[in-house]
C-alpha cells in the first residue's frame, strides 16, 4: 500500500489500535499475511484494565447462541493450536466443559439442538456418571448435565501474551503504553496521534474493547458496558483440580449462567456469572472496589452446589461490551473509510479471537464487509 503526503516517521500499512485479545489476534493474522502493521495499546497487555485479564476462560463449541458460532469455535480451536505451535505455550486444553441445568432448562435444550446439528461431541451425563465426573457438586436428583466434548478452556493472558509474540515474531510492531488520543482520515492514510509520537497507516482496526467510545463516539448508542466480578475460593484439597478431573463448568440456574474453573496448581477455583452485575456509563466510572453484593448469586451457588469448597479469597472486576442482540460487531465505520472495527463481544468473545482476527484481517485488507457473516455486520445496527 502507498501512503501519499508529507509524513514522519515510518508509514504502515495497518495500525491496530488496543491489543486485548482481539486486537493481539487482528495483529498475528495481519502479520501471517505478510502485512506492515503496528499494534498500539494505551497499557501493556495483558493488563486488567479491559476485558482480556485473568487466568482463564470457558471455549465451548456446542452453542446455542446462533448457527453461526460453532463452526467458528472450531476454526478458532485450529487457530489456538497453530498459535501453540509457533509459540511452545499450552493455551487450550480441551478437558470438556460441563453444562447443568434442571432436566427441562431451555437453554439446555437449546445447546443439545445445536450441538445436534453440527454433529458436536456432546454426551448426556447419566446418574451413573455424575459421580465420576462431578463428584464435587451437591445436585439435585433432577438435575441435567451435559458433557461438551470439544469445548474446555483457555489460558487467557497467556494466550493474549502469545498472540502478540507471534506477531512479532513475524515482523509485526507493538507499542506499549502508547495511548491514542486521536485518529483523523488524511487524504488516503490515516494520523494516529499516540503517546509520544504520530503514526500513519492505510487502515486501521479498532479494538478498544470498553473504551471503545473514547475513539468512536457514535458506536455510545449501541453498547452498554457491563461490570462483572470473577471470585476465587480456597480449593480445600485435590479434588478440585484440573489434573484430578475437576471439569470446567456452566450451569443455568433462573436466568442465570453460573460458571467455574478447576483450580490450576494453585489451590483456587474461580466463580462467576454471566448475568450478574449492573451497566455503567464510560470506563472513567467503572467501580473497581468489590463489595458483599457483588458475590451474592456465586456465594448462593457454592453453598447450594459446591459444600466443600473454601472461603472466597479474592475477586476481580471485568466489563463486557454489549451489543444490542449479543452478537459481535465487526465491519467497517460508516463514512470513515478504511477504519474496521471490533466490538460489541457481550462477554462471549474470547475463545473465538484468532477466528475474529482472521475476519478483521480480511476485512482490512478487502474494505468490505464480505468476509463478515450477516449476524456480526456492524451495518445492522444501521437498520
Ligand atoms: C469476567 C469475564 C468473563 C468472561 N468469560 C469469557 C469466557 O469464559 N469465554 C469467552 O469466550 N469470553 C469470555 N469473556 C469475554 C472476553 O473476555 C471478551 O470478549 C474479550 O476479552 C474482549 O477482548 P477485547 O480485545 O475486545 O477487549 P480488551 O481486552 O478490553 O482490549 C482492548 C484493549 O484496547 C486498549 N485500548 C483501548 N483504548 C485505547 C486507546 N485509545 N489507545 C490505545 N489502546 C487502547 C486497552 O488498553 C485494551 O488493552 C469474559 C469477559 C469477562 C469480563
Amino acid at each position: 500500500m502507498i501512503l501519499s503526503g508529507h509524513m514522519t516517521g515510518r508509514p504502515w500499512d495497518f495500525a491496530v489500535i488496543g491489543c486485548g485479545v482481539m486486537g493481539a489476534a487482528t495483529l498475528w493474522a495481519l502479520a501471517k499475511r505478510g502485512a506492515k502493521a503496528v499494534g498500539l495499546d494505551q497499557f501493556s497487555p495483558p493488563h486488567d484494565q479491559g476485558s482480556s485479564h485473568g487466568r482463564t476462560r470457558l471455549l465451548r463449541v456446542a452453542y446455542a447462541e446462533g448457527e453461526d458460532y460453532t463452526p467458528l469455535a472450531r476454526e478458532a480451536i485450529g487457530l489456538w493450536r497453530a498459535l501453540e505451535a509457533e509459540t511452545g505455550a499450552p493455551i487450550f486444553d480441551q478437558s470438556g466443559v460441563i453444562y447443568g441445568g434442571a432436566p427441562d432448562n431451555a437453554e439446555l435444550a437449546a445447546i443439545a439442538r445445536a450441538a445436534a446439528r453440527f454433529d458436536v461431541d456432546l454426551r448426556v451425563i447419566g446418574a451413573d456418571f455424575r459421580a465420576k465426573i462431578a463428584p464435587e457438586f451437591a445436585l439435585p436428583p433432577a438435575f441435567s448435565l451435559l458433557l461438551d466434548a470439544e469445548g474446555g478452556f483457555l489460558r487467557a493472558e497467556l494466550a493474549v501474551k502469545s498472540l502478540l509474540r507471534a506477531a512479532q515474531m513475524r515482523g509485526a510492531a507493538l507499542k506499549t503504553n502508547a495511548k491514542v488520543t486521536l485518529v483523523a482520515r488524511e487524504n488516503d492514510h490515516w494520523r494516529i496521534e499516540a503517546a509520544q509520537e504520530t503514526l500513519f497507516a492505510g487502515a486501521i482496526v479498532l479494538a478498544c474493547g470498553p473504551y471503545i467510545a473514547e475513539i468512536a463516539p457514535d458506536m455510545t448508542r449501541f453498547l452498554r458496558l457491563q461490570r462483572r466480578v470473577s471470585h476465587w475460593h480456597v480449593a480445600p484439597d485435590g479434588s478440585f483440580d484440573r489434573e484430578n478431573g475437576f471439569l470446567p463448568f456452566c450451569f443455568s440456574l433462573d436466568g442465570h449462567w453460573l460458571y467455574g474453573f478447576p483450580a490450576l496448581g494453585d489451590g483456587q477455583i474461580k466463580l462467576g456469572d454471566h448475568h450478574f452485575g449492573a451497566d455503567f456509563a464510560a470506563m472513567p466510572a467503572l467501580d473497581r472496589r468489590v463489595s458483599a453484593d457483588d458475590s451474592v448469586t456465586t456465594d448462593a451457588f457454592a453453598a447450594h452446589f459446591l459444600p466443600r469448597l473454601g472461603p472466597k479469597i479474592a475477586s476481580s472486576v471485568c466489563v463486557y461490551t454489549t451489543s444490542p442482540d449479543e452478537h459481535f460487531v465487526i465491519g467497517m465505520l460508516p463514512e470513515r473509510q478504511n477504519a474496521v472495527i471490533l466490538t460489541g463481544f457481550s462477554g462471549h468473545g474470547f475463545k473465538f479471537a484468532p477466528a475474529i482476527g482472521e475476519i478483521a484481517a480480511k476485512t482490512a485488507m478487502l474494505g468490505t464487509e464480505e468476509a463478515i457473516a450477516p449476524i456480526w455486520r456492524l451495518s445492522r445496527l444501521f437498520g
